[in-house]
């Protein structure tokens, strides 16, 4: 019974103490948190050279170039940056925009336009 007491007590003590804490949650969308300098979010292209390396990065097979159209496929993007790190001209940056949710499954392919420069490789 003491025991039990014990226990009834502690979580009252556990509650009131939280009473006087700032809230862990933000009320998002309202309020959005901010994120680490190195955050990898959505990922944003331009000045690509059709290179072709960011491809053969990817591990979750994301990337796809089709003509002059650059496309990640978010459903597949892991974040993992590697797109981002070995592309030669520094093409690709990992934005720190995390808000990809949508009712659309289309919006999760991401189109970018490849201009002004040559295709000089890709295979
Ligand atoms: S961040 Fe990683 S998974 Fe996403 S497109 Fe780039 S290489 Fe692929
Ligand atoms: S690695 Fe860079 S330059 Fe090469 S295809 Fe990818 S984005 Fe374009």
């Amino acid at each position: 019974m003491l025991k039990e007491f014990y226990y009834m007590l502690l979580s009252f003590l556990t509650v009131f103490k939280h009473l006087f804490k700032r809230p862990v949650t933000l009320e998002y969308p309202e309020k959005k948190s901010e994120v680490g300098e190195r955050f990898r979010g959505k990922p944003y292209m331009k000045g690509c050279i059709k290179c072709g390396t960011c491809i053969k990065v990817c591990p979750a097979n994301a990337i796809k170039i089709e003509d002059n159209d650059f496309i990640f496929d978010m459903k597949k993007c892991i974040f993992c940056g590697n797109c981002s790190f070995y592309c030669p001209v520094k093409a690709i940056k990992m934005t720190q925009n995390y808000e990809l949710a949508t009712n659309d499954v289309n919006d999760l392919k991401l189109l970018y336009k490849i201009e002004g420069r040559e295709n000089e490789r890709l295979d």
